[in-house]
């Protein structure tokens, strides 16, 4: 198929009545409306006009099972095969929303409402790949790096596309996209919204500034890379929890131990553990807010330093000893960060001034340990969105029904056969982790909107109870896919999507 620009209904003006003259036909898959030429595609090289009939340009992918009988499945690495011409097992074969098509305007059932029969009971799946113009993603970074203050603007090639939201435990979130950025800026904000959000979600790399702090460059799955440096280790918890960890295994090791972290830094003679273990005051003087003994809050600003910190010298965050408190000369003060990667040793001299020294081996195997208990630090890309109206009706003459059977677990949403969490409240906001969903499994249309895959599977005396469009009703067999089907084997941690914990995920 050769891809060559087609005209936009924007762009072609008037010409909406051209549709149809000299072989160009009208794609209505969304609200562009492209008039397209024979052999072209449309703005979104999802459609295309092949011979004068509209198709969807890439194959319907299924995920079949028996694919994986061989072992395990690594995901979208070489397991893909096209399909053979053999039957499929209606057990064993998922038909995804992924190459689907759409069903906009809304009147239309959804592209593939396909019927099977699975443990004896007669199931359906219907399958849209919608258009998301009010959707975003969530980030989660895990990193003690600061990467910018809490309501930051995120940028991505300059524009503004979301914001930094809280920090939690060992991670950065932030929040991209949503209706705002989508539609409510400039035209170029929406697309460069809509490029990142579409490149996030189908596994790819973008690199995001942040407004007063830090840059990084995500990418689902894999390790975020701050300022040009990649990530290594997810925390191993505050200072004080990690004091908590290892008290025991410090003990006769040092005098003192300091765990420097950004959030609660911990010292362990004044923690609770070092209570516990009969560890002596050490006269140390700490700088920061002091929360509950042996716990300090803001002891320096945030960075990319010791723990988080924006301090390449941890003693800054010490004050001088207290020889009335227990400082003497030759006590042994040992400092690490949550993630092991910086640790320094020292010993009062005459003076109570701590003097560096070479970590002894036993506390350096400490340090050790703690960054053996740290997670691989990853960037996780969760795709956001609601089943808005045109979907539900894709699926039900009574739309609302489709969302009470949701929030009553009859029915399960998949997104290309991973599994979604389905938010309380109302309507159906739901999201997915795009690492648990095939390659390649989101578009775009230029309004600008993502296109992602949905499937609302569910019993068929459900769907005829809920309004569904009985007479759309196909078996896998018969649902013909003219631009073809690609098998892929699913993957391996997800729920099989007809099985009772495929994760509807349903409040
Ligand atoms: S952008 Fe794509 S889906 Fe929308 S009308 Fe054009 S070809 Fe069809």
């Amino acid at each position: 198929m050769s891809v060559v620009a087609s005209e936009t209904a924007e762009t072609a003006g008037g010409k909406a009545a051209a549709a149809g003259e000299a072989g160009k036909i009208r794609c209505d898959a969304c609200p562009v409306m492209c008039i397209i030429k024979d052999g072209m595609t449309g703005a979104c090289d999802r459609y295309a006009n092949a011979a004068g009939e509209l198709i969807r340009v890439d194959p319907h992918v299924l995920i079949d099972r028996t694919l994986s009988a061989g072992g395990e499945f690594v995901p979208f690495l070489g397991r893909e095969a096209e399909w053979d011409g053999r039957l499929l097992g209606e057990a064993t074969t998922f038909v995804t929303a992924i190459g689907a098509g759409t069903t906009y305007p809304d009147y239309k059932p959804a592209p593939f409402i396909v019927a099977s029969e699975v443990d004896g009971v007669d199931m359906v799946t219907v399958v849209t790949e919608g258009i998301f113009s009010y959707c975003g993603v969530k980030v989660k970074i895990d990193t003690d790096r600061w990467l910018g203050p809490e309501q930051a603007m995120v940028r991505a090639d300059g524009e503004a596309i979301g914001h930094v939201t809280t920090g939690e435990y060992g991670s950065q979130m932030l929040s991209l996209g949503g209706v705002h950025h989508l539609t409510g800026g400039s035209k170029r904000e929406g697309k460069v919204t809509c490029d990142a959000l579409l490149t996030l979600s189908n596994g790819l790399p973008v690199e995001l500034a942040i407004d007063g702090g830090s840059t990084v460059i995500v990418e689902a799955g894999k390790a975020p890379i701050v300022n040009g440096v990649p990530e290594t280790r997810m925390r191993v918890g505050c200072g004080s929890a990690t004091i908590g960890m290892f008290a025991k295994q410090w003990l006769g090791l040092a005098d003192e131990v300091v765990v420097v972290d950004d959030h609660i830094t911990g010292v362990l003679s004044e923690h609770q553990a070092g209570k516990l273990l009969g560890i002596p005051d050490t006269g140390i003087r700490m700088k920061g807010r002091r929360s509950t003994p042996g716990r300090y809050f803001q002891v320096a600003e945030p960075g990319t330093g010791w723990g988080g910190t924006n301090l390449d010298d941890p003693l800054a965050i010490l004050g001088a000893f207290d020889p009335k408190k227990g400082a003497r000369p030759g006590l042994t003060l040992f400092m690490v960060s949550t993630t092991g990667e910086h640790a320094a040793y020292f010993v009062l001299d005459e003076a109570l001034r701590p003097i560096e020294h070479a970590i002894p081996a036993p506390l350096a195997a400490v340090a050790e340990r703690i960054a053996e208990n740290c997670e691989p630090a990853l960037s996780t890309v969760l795709f956001m969105g609601g089943a808005g109206g045109s979907l539900r009706s894709g699926v039900t003459e009574n739309p609302v029904r489709l969302t009470h059977s949701v929030k009553q677990a009859l029915t399960r949403v998949t997104c290309g056969g991973a599994p979604a969490y389905v938010w309380p409240g109302g309507g159906i906001t739901f999201m997915v982790d795009v690492t648990r969903m095939p390659s390649n499994a989101f578009g775009y249309v230029p309004t600008p909107a993502l296109v992602a895959p949905i499937e609302f599977t569910m019993t068929l005396a459900d769907y005829q109870a809920l309004g569904g469009h009985m007479d759309h009703v196909r078996r896998l067999a018969q649902a013909d896919t003219p631009q073809g089907r690609r098998l892929v084997a699913p993957i391996s941690d997800n729920p099989w999507p007809f099985g009772p914990s495929g994760g509807g995920g349903t409040s």
